[in-house]
């Protein structure tokens, strides 16, 4: 929803409106999505001002359903690692009513938040709570990492077995 050429971010539209559409006719209040990549040809602010673009756009020609913001790993030139990023798209959508978040624990800690203790998952919150708002979570995707910490690679494992453990969750 990000891309920078125009063909791309055009059909990118079409496609998350139809699904929004969708989302409407079934009576689906939430649309969890992944923003979008740079592909090192636009900065990250306009990436993400586009990204708002495309959510206001959907937004207007639908009702009643939200679009949830899913962080992410940040592979390659995706956005959405960093929770400033959530934090900069909701700033520039209109409807703030029908926008939110989706935390993805994989995603946080391949991002380099640490959840891997007690302590560690309550300083993650914390800074998600500071930076974006814990009105704005709506869902949140419980993985565990095969991926290392900070390492910005997505591969999800199963609650306990790979490198964020069962602190976290329990
Ligand atoms: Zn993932």
């Amino acid at each position: 929803l990000g891309h920078p050429e125009q063909e791309g971010l055009r059909k990118s539209r079409h496609a998350f409106l139809d699904e929004m559409q969708r989302c409407e006719q079934l009576g689906l209040t939430l649309l969890n999505f992944h923003p979008g990549s740079h592909l090192n040809k636009i900065s990250e602010s306009d990436c993400l001002k586009r990204i708002a673009e495309s959510v206001n756009e959907a937004l207007t020609h639908t009702q009643g359903v939200t679009a949830v913001i899913e962080n992410t790993a940040g592979q390659g030139t995706n956005l959405g690692w960093r929770f400033e990023h959530l934090a900069e798209i909701i700033a520039q959508v209109d409807d703030k009513t029908r926008v939110g978040v989706c935390i993805d624990t994989c995603h946080a800690f391949a991002a380099g938040y640490d959840l891997r203790s007690a302590e560690a998952t309550q300083a993650t919150l914390d800074e998600l709570g500071s930076v974006v708002g814990f009105e704005y979570l709506r869902g949140m995707h419980l993985n565990d990492a095969k991926s290392e910490f900070a390492s910005r690679v997505d591969r999800h494992h199963s609650l306990g077995k790979g490198n964020i453990g069962l602190p976290a969750f329990t």
